[in-house]
């Protein structure tokens, strides 16, 4: 019997809730919390009404530490899945510790004050996991979590030293709105109005935010304007592959998304300073996020793919190799599924298999890991049965290579 404590009912949230509830022979027992209980609930009737399974509900603020240490104490789940925002990462892990509660999550903590995200702060825990005989497992999403599985799987079945990582990142889809981010709409437009870094011969590489781009050709897609930005994944990437020369990140933006972000900064609306507004405080990017749609509410008439993979260059038995792996998702198909759109599936379906993995004993270590350090084949075995099948290629490069 495992009971789980997914925190977070937005678009990844629901994707947790859906997929933890199809595989009740591992989630015996599933409760949904966030701070508005009536989120939860939507989800726990779709859940009743389409998968014949009832999961609990409670209302809690995950950034108030003894909020959440009363509800692990009520409910006395084995593992904590947070899905809320990287805002909320060091206090659930602080209850975990204290509870002695296993912990996980798809994004790294980031200070609400400053739009700065680094793995230091969670990475701190290390000792005080191990000691506990608790784990934690960081970043179990899509990018980061399955990008970091496909590079160790590479690395584990075929290069004998991987040289260069290319982690590409494509949302071919149309949601039909005139201006939508596809997941957190404030955590999404921190991430990519930040500048731009890259790993290249043992440093950063830091460049204007969106200054380095070009069309790449992907699977079933074909060619779309691809950008470099700073992310997460590649901090972790470079420290547990060190024979990387060069490590990347890649993600595609539509010409009218990019017009509508660089509107929105020259006005100020994407600025985390509070400013005064009718008497009280406000931060712009809050009030936009307010404004924008619910990532959660783009799934209906969603059309089109995803494709995220790693490509990596190398060496294998003296030969130069190249090996591509990713995965394409359908938005239509996502949402026929689980009700959610495929930016919160690859997010949330990768979540639940690392939860999965770590229930059954398969991935469970004391201490605060990476997933590019734990068993990359179990996760790509799962992801072939969980909806994400996994396709590859050797010697085939994309277009990234022909620079
Ligand atoms: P949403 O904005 O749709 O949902 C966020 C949820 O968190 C809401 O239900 C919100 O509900 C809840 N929440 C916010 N603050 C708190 C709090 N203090 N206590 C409890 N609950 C809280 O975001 P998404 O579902 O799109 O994204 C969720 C996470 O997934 C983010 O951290 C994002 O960065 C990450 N992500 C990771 C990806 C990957 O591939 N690794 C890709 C996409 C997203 P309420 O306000 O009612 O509390």
């Amino acid at each position: 019997m495992a009971k789980v404590l997914i925190i977070g009912a937005g678009g990844v949230g629901s994707v947790v809730a859906h997929k933890c509830a199809l595989n009740a022979d591992v989630f015996t027992d599933i409760m949904l919390a966030s701070r508005t209980l009536s989120k939860c609930d939507k989800i726990a009737a779709e859940i009743r009404e389409m998968h014949g399974v009832e999961i609990k509900t409670a209302k809690v603020d995950a950034d108030v530490v003894a909020e959440m240490v009363m509800l692990i104490k009520q409910f006395q789940p084995v593992l904590v899945i947070n899905v809320a925002l990287p805002y909320q990462d060091l206090p659930i892990m602080d209850a975990c510790l204290e509870t002695r509660t296993h912990y996980m999550d798809t994004a790294n903590y980031e200070p609400k004050e400053v739009a700065k995200f680094e793995y230091s702060w969670q990475w701190a825990y290390q000792e005080r996991f191990k000691e506990a005989g608790i784990m934690a497992l960081l970043g179990c999403g899509f990018d980061p979590g399955a990008t970091q599985v496909f590079t160790a799987y590479a690395a584990k079945h075929h290069f004998d030293e991987m040289h260069y990582l290319d982690i590409v990142d494509c949302n071919a889809g149309n949601h039909g709105k005139a201006f939508a981010t596809n997941f957190n709409p404030e955590i999404n437009i921190r991430e990519i109005t930040q500048p731009g870094r890259y790993w290249e011969n043992g440093e950063w590489i830091e460049i204007e935010p969106m200054s380095i781009h070009k069309p790449i050709s992907y699977p079933e897609i074909g060619p779309k304007e691809s950008y470099v930005l700073y992310h997460e994944e590649l901090e972790s990437l470079v420290k547990n592959f060190p024979t990387l020369k060069r490590a990347r990140f890649w993600m595609t933006f539509g010409q009218a998304y990019i017009t509508h972000l660089q509107v929105l900064e020259n006005v100020g609306m994407t600025s985390i300073k509070p400013i005064r507004f009718q008497g009280i405080d406000i931060v712009p990017l809050e009030f936009l996020k307010a404004v924008l749609p619910a990532p959660d509410t783009l799934g209906e008439n969603y059309t089109g793919q995803t494709s995220i993979g790693c490509q990596i260059k190398g060496i294998k038995d003296g030969q130069e190799k190249t090996y591509f792996i990713w995965n394409n998702c359908d938005h239509a198909e996502t949402y026929k599924e689980v009700r959610g759109q495929a930016v919160s599936y690859t997010t949330g379906v990768p979540a639940m298999i690392g939860a999965m993995l770590m229930l059954k004993g398969v991935w469970m270590q004391p201490g605060v890991w990476n997933c590019e350090q734990l068993d990359p084949d179990p996760f790509i075995e799962q992801m072939n049965k969980q909806g994400l099948p996994v396709q590859d290629q050797v010697n085939e490069p994309l277009s990234v290579e022909g620079e």
